[in-house]
């Protein structure tokens, strides 16, 4: 390809509401420009790009045995309404009405619209299991649009769903697009793990977000540097090694803390350390008094109360409702007298005794507490957040917490929409049976903006191999020399016939703005030639991940390239 007769419009500013590197180079490297918030075109070095994702998404899914399909955008209101999502969804759903009035939304993900098609015209045990899966693109009107293509409101998605006549076929379903999404990252040249995400209501381990490893990313994940385990922050499960010390102490006893109600005040005030005392938190879960426990260098997990009490909400109590339940004001609640409240205990809490804990009363907490001996606790766990120190709640190995971008999500959706939507088959004995459902998404514009985020340096975006719109630059430092432009054509249609992508910088610019330009770009291989180095017989190669540069002999080229493109593409494995 002839960058002068191509498209590839560079800024060498990137625009002020531009906030993360992703975002300014896709717009700087003249990749995507902005239509209105959140809505992007995507020029032709994205288009590329994106194809390689998708391509690559698409031979795995296939190769695992889903099948694609593609379904409309417009979606009709009456389906979201047999789902109940409707008004489920909320604002993020952008509903509109056609000439007759009647209601349609733009489709942010497709379970209703591939469960009506599956209802229809699958309904025996034989048609199933199937995968059916499209890239599509998707439309959700975020509250926050932002960061470029990382969240916008039309982006495109792979979006996938198995259909499986029981339990253990729909595991068996969900174990193989885990699979292939890991094939797919891999594939891609990414850095990722996949992480266990919330399950809701399904339970067990059949949720894993695949979070693309990058120091700007949202999220925070809690990964074992020993072990595959790694989880989302929020749902990191924490061991408790079962140390215990049983001395029983001497009974407690009241002590005055003018004013001291954080544990730190507390600790001051008393001079022991936080660890030695016992953090209240009076939580409302689903309108009921519960007390959560835990060490005071510790934080609640309202997740973690939530899942193991299977509650709806949990909300922390209003200070009219800790004075109601513990009758002191904020900072004095404690296990001890604590009547009415149900008291959860982290796990950790049975490792001593001899706790200081808030007495139930202002201005005072009692000493020499024992859990066991002076407190109705009704049960023990793990209720707290992991924290630095804390090791891996399935090997013991050390704990880090990497930050991350979701680039996909795997989940088991269970009878969630065919209950709803009566998706049935008849089985071998002519019995009507739910047919239970998994969803499987991969979001292919963010990919493209997460590659960056992982692999950029200061001059620009560092494409993996097989995300690259092309495969290489091909500089031509002199083009109004003829035989200099000529060997560079030479060299361009030699590297496409070996099935390589050349863009081939033919353009009337300066040897430094090509430069710039083909850093900025981000193509993992640059060739770089002119009247200098042709004249010492070579042409420059650099690895623009590297940056390290070779001299490649103009007599043995194919040969001297071909040994240095191995090189350069290693080093990506
Ligand atoms: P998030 O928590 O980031 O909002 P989500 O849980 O809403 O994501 P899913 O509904 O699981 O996302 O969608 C599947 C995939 O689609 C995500 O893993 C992500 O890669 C992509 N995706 C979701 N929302 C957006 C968006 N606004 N812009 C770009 N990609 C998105
Ligand atoms: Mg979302």
């Amino acid at each position: 390809m002839l960058q002068s007769r191509y498209f590839v419009p560079t800024l060498k500013e990137a625009p002020a509401d531009a906030e993360v590197i992703s975002h300014k180079l896709l717009i700087r490297a003249g990749m995507i420009r902005r239509l209105t918030s959140g809505v992007y075109s995507y020029l032709p070095l994205a288009l590329r790009a994106l194809s390689k994702i998708s391509n690559i998404t698409r031979e795995e899914m296939n190769r695992a045995g889903a099948i694609e399909l593609l379904m409309p955008t417009v979606q009709p209101a009456d389906l979201w309404q047999e789902s109940g999502r409707w008004d489920y969804y909320g604002k993020e759903l952008l509903r509109i009405k056609d000439r007759h009035d009647r209601d349609s939304c733009l489709g942010p993900t497709h379970e209703e619209v591939i469960t009506d098609i599956v209802r229809k015209e699958l309904r025996s045990y034989r048609n199933f299991p199937i995968n059916l899966y499209q890239i599509q693109t998707k439309f959700r009107d975020e509250i926050r649009p932002r960061f470029g293509l990382m969240r916008g409101r039309e982006f495109i998605m792979k979006d996938a769903y198995s259909f499986d006549r029981d339990d253990a076929g729909a595991d068996a379903s969900y174990k193989t697009m885990y699979e292939a999404y890991r094939r797919i990252f891999i594939r891609l040249g990414l850095k990722f793990r996949p992480v266990e995400a919330d399950t809701g209501s399904i339970g067990g381990n059949f949720s894993h977000e695949f979070m693309v490893l990058a120091a700007t990313g949202e999220d925070t994940i809690a990964a074992c540097t020993a072990c595959d385990y790694a989880a989302n922050v929020e749902r990191a499960r924490v061991r408790y090694d079962g140390t215990r010390d049983t001395t029983p102490p001497p009974p407690y006893t009241a002590v005055a803390t003018p004013g001291a109600c954080t544990i730190e005040e507390v600790a001051a005030f008393l001079k022991i350390a936080p660890e030695a005392i016992i953090k209240t938190i009076l939580l409302d879960v689903d309108g009921e008094p519960v007390a959560a426990l835990v060490r005071g260098d510790r934080e609640v997990n309202e997740l973690k109360v939530k899942t193991f009490l299977g509650a709806n909400q949990v909300f922390l109590a209003s200070p009219e409702q800790v004075t109601a339940w513990s009758g002191a004001p904020v900072g004095f609640a404690g296990p001890v007298g604590l009547k009415g409240v149900r008291i959860l205990a982290d796990a950790e809490l049975q490792a001593r005794e001899g706790w200081v804990a808030g007495a139930n009363a202002a201005d005072t907490h009692f000493i020499n507490v024992s859990l066991s001996r002076d407190a109705a606790i009704s049960a023990y766990a793990d209720i707290r957040a992991i924290c630095e120190g804390d090791v891996c709640a399935v090997c013991g190995g050390a704990m880090e917490f990497p930050r991350g971008i979701e680039v996909g999500h795997v989940f088991k959706l269970g009878t969630k929409y065919s209950k709803a939507m009566h998706a049935t088959y008849l089985d071998e004995n002519g019995k009507e049976q739910f047919v239970i459902m998994g969803c499987y998404g991969l979001g292919v514009s963010r990919v493209l903006a997460a590659c960056i985020e992982q692999n950029h340096d200061e001059h620009g975006i560092i494409f993996p191999p097989a995300i690259a719109p092309f495969h290489l630059a091909l500089l031509n430092l002199d083009p109004k020399d003829p035989d200099i432009s000529a060997k560079a054509l030479e060299i361009h249609d030699l590297l496409e016939q070996q099935g390589l992508e050349v863009l081939l910088d033919d353009r009337d610019e300066r040897a430094g703005v090509k430069f710039k330009d083909a850093d900025l770009v981000g193509l993992p291989m640059q060739l770089i030639m002119g009247g200098k180095s042709l004249a010492r017989g070579v042409i420059e190669a650099k690895d623009r991940r590297t940056g390290e540069k070779t001299d490649l002999p103009v007599d043995t080229f194919l040969q001297a390239f071909s040994a240095w493109k191995d090189r350069v593409y290693k080093g990506w494995e």
